[in-house]
Formats: structure tokens, C-alpha cells, sequence
């Protein structure tokens, strides 16, 4: 079986409106600059909810990242943009209920009722909790100081054991920051300004300094595997059994830096799986038996993926990538080819998603949304054959 590639990045976003930040947006992308760029109207391919100029620009308040593929982030987007009806919320937990409306002809309408800032976010901490979600490696950045307290505000009314989730306010780093590369300037100066008397800007900068391909790290731990498995006697650190039969295809190898730690995938799932919760069939993330460092599951089938995938295989989508379409986000940001690529995905996840977005409409011609989970899975459908059409093109050529 062709192995496929899991793309580097996809996220599902929370825009506001700068001019009315009451109104809200959420959707999925796997690059938020120019997702955010399109609702602002500065290229072409914005979702038509957001093109009215009463509430542009947008601004991207926050993101959740660290899904596998784009179905993982369309199911969440639609979680969260529905979160008074997706299956993936237990009745008995739901945050936010659905509001029946009769129309004129006396129909009965189900509306997503409209969420405000604090409700957005409590049902996205309600989702990545829920058991659908918890076991995938979901991180959520903030790019917007106010919001971020109203999370953690809101995060101390929870009590009761709770999944260690990563959340980070990533503040784009001032004007003066990111003009001078050295040295660094006061941080008196770069306090300035009202909004940043609480945080200094942490990250890398916002989402401008937004890394969302980590190619060099994964470019960098192909290359120590790669170096690694050309030992043909090199055993697998859990159960002292070789390679020999697959050519290091089931291999996992340690993401770390100087740890040379190699197991089969079967033997590190397990020991990861130990320490994993209870009932777990895949495992998130473990300590690498060697170095004892927290690595997480997804780093190493990332690069196991990336690895057995034959170089030529590579070259051939690189070539192809913009007629045939691939998984986006996986081959790095230059070239038109794969802008092409990106607009493709980006309609993809749009069409049918128009009208069930966060009601962020003033003038009340909310639209009526009358399907469940299953529009969100026949999407999921629609794409997944999408791609198997994409992948048996690819074999077609090979
Ligand atoms: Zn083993
Ligand atoms: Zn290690």
C-alpha cells in the first residue's frame, strides 16, 4: 500500500470582526495567513459569509492545531460551528442548545443559537475534551490578548480531571521587535502600548511568525532514520528483533536530538500505550524508553510516513501537484504549484460550510441549518474519495 504523507499543518480557526467584535467565524485551513488574507478580501477565495465590508478585516483570534489530516480539522470545524447538534457532544454536556423557530409558513426551523466569545470558547474547551477528540494532539494558540483570559477564566470554573492541553498566547512581536534582529529591544519598549502590559509577546511572532511546516525538523529526522536503518543489523530497542524484512518500514525512530533510540512501531506503541489512558487503541504520546524525553506519536509516524515514501514518489507529486492536487501543506510553501494546490483544498473545505457558520449575521436572516453530523461526514466522504481519486491518479502515472 502507498504510504500517505500526513500534511505538516491544518488548523481550524476563530476569526472576529475588528469592526464589530461580536461577529465571528470559524472555519479550517492548512495556512491561516492566507485563509486570513482571503476573508480579508486581499486574495480571492474568501468564504462569502465574511466578504461584507461592515465586518472586515477579520483578525484571527485563535487557532487549534495539530490535526492529522483535513477531515480530522472539517470534523472539528463543524463540532464547534454546531455545537448545539454534532453527536460528538453528549445531550446531558452540551454548552449551547438549539433554538426552534416556526417560519411564516409554519415550518420548524433549527437554529445554531448565536456564541458569543465566552460561549465559543467554552464549547471548544467542551470539544477538545470530549472522547471523539481528546486522544488526537490538538494544541490551541491565541493570537489576541483578550481572549486568552476569558479561556482561562473560563478554565477555572472546570473542575475535575482534565486532559493537559497545550495553550499558548503567541503575541506578534512589536513593529520595532521584528525590524531589529539584534539586540533585542528594552522590554520596557515593547511593553508599550496598552494592550501588552499583561504579556509579552511569547511566540514567534503571531501568526505572521507562524511556522506551519516543520520541515527542517522532520527534513533533519528522516535523515538520522535514514541513517540509522542503512545498519542492516541495527535492533529494535524494545524486543532486540531486527528489520531485516521490511527494510526499516515498521521502524520508529526517536525525534530527539542525539538519542538514537529504534523500535518497531508494534513495540513503541505498546510501551506508549502503558502509560497512555485506559482503553486507548492508538497512543498520543510517550517517553522514549532511552533518552526519557516526551515524544509524541504523531512526530514519529510523521516521519516514518515521510520516509517510506519513495523519492520518487516525491519528485513525481511535486511535478504534478498543481493539476492533480495532493495533500496539502506537505511540500513546503514556495512554488505557484502549490498555490494551486491550496486553493483547491480551500474551496474544498468550503462548499456547503457557508451556511452553517456561527451566526454572525446582525440583521437576523439567520440560515437554517436542518442537517446533523451527516453533513459534516458526507463532506468527510466527499474528500476522502477526492483523494483516493488524487492518489489513484498518482498510480496511474507511476
Ligand atoms: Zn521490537
Ligand atoms: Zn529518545
Amino acid at each position: 500500500m502507498e504510504p500517505v504523507e500526513i500534511p505538516a499543518f491544518y488548523c481550524v480557526y476563530l476569526l472576529r470582526s475588528t469592526i464589530n467584535p461580536r461577529a465571528f467565524y470559524i472555519g479550517s485551513t492548512p495556512d491561516p495567513r492566507r485563509r486570513l488574507a482571503q476573508h480579508n478580501g486581499e486574495r480571492i477565495g474568501g468564504a462569502v459569509r465574511t466578504s461584507r465590508p461592515s465586518l472586515r478585516p477579520w483578525e484571527m483570534t485563535c487557532i487549534v492545531s495539530g490535526f492529522t489530516s483535513s477531515v480530522a480539522a472539517l470534523q472539528f470545524e463543524w463540532a464547534w460551528q454546531n455545537p448545539d447538534r454534532t453527536s460528538k457532544i453528549k445531550d446531558s454536556q452540551r454548552i449551547s442548545k438549539s433554538i426552534r423557530k416556526t417560519t411564516k409558513l409554519g415550518r420548524t426551523k433549527i437554529v445554531t443559537p448565536r456564541m458569543g466569545a465566552k460561549a465559543l470558547l467554552a464549547n471548544l474547551h467542551l470539544l477538545l475534551h470530549v472522547p471523539a477528540f481528546v486522544r488526537w494532539p490538538l494544541s490551541v494558540r491565541f493570537f489576541v490578548e483578550d481572549l486568552y483570559p476569558v479561556w482561562q477564566a473560563y478554565c477555572r470554573t472546570i473542575s475535575g480531571p482534565l486532559k493537559a492541553i497545550e495553550v499558548t498566547l503567541d503575541l506578534r512581536k512589536s513593529e520595532q521587535s521584528r525590524r531589529s534582529p539584534s539586540p533585542p529591544p528594552p522590554l520596557g519598549r515593547r511593553r508599550a502600548g496598552s494592550h501588552s502590559k499583561k504579556y509579552l509577546p511569547t511566540g514567534e511572532g503571531g501568526l505572521q511568525g507562524l511556522e506551519i511546516t516543520n520541515d527542517h525538523y522532520l527534513d533533519r529526522h528522516v535523515q538520522k532514520s535514514r541513517d540509522l536503518l542503512r545498519d542492516e543489523d541495527i535492533k529494535c530497542g524494545l524486543c532486540a528483533q531486527g528489520f531485516v524484512h521490511d527494510g526499516g518500514a515498521t521502524a520508529v525512530v526517536c525525534p530527539h536530538a542525539f538519542c538514537n533510540h529504534v523500535a518497531h512501531l508494534q513495540c513503541l506503541s505498546r510501551v506508549f500505550l502503558e502509560t497512555d489512558v485506559q482503553y486507548a487503541v492508538l497512543p498520543t504520546e510517550g517517553v522514549c524508553p532511552e533518552c526519557r524525553k516526551p515524544t509524541k506519536w504523531v512526530d514519529l509516524v510523521r516521519e516514518l510516513s515521510s520516509r517510506t515514501r519513495r523519492k520518487s514518489e516525491v519528485v513525481k507529486t511535486k511535478k504534478s501537484i498543481g493539476a492533480a492536487g495532493t495533500v496539502a501543506g506537505e511540500e513546503g510553501e514556495e512554488g505557484e504549484a502549490e498555490d494551486a494546490d491550496m486553493e483547491l483544498m480551500l474551496s474544498d473545505s468550503d462548499a456547503g460550510f457557508y451556511e452553517i457558520i456561527s451566526q454572525i449575521s446582525d440583521s437576523g436572516s439567520s440560515l437554517s441549518v436542518t442537517d446533523s453530523d451527516s453533513a459534516a461526514s458526507v463532506h468527510s466522504l466527499g474528500s476522502a474519495g477526492k483523494s483516493k481519486k488524487k492518489k489513484s491518479k498518482k498510480n496511474r502515472r507511476t
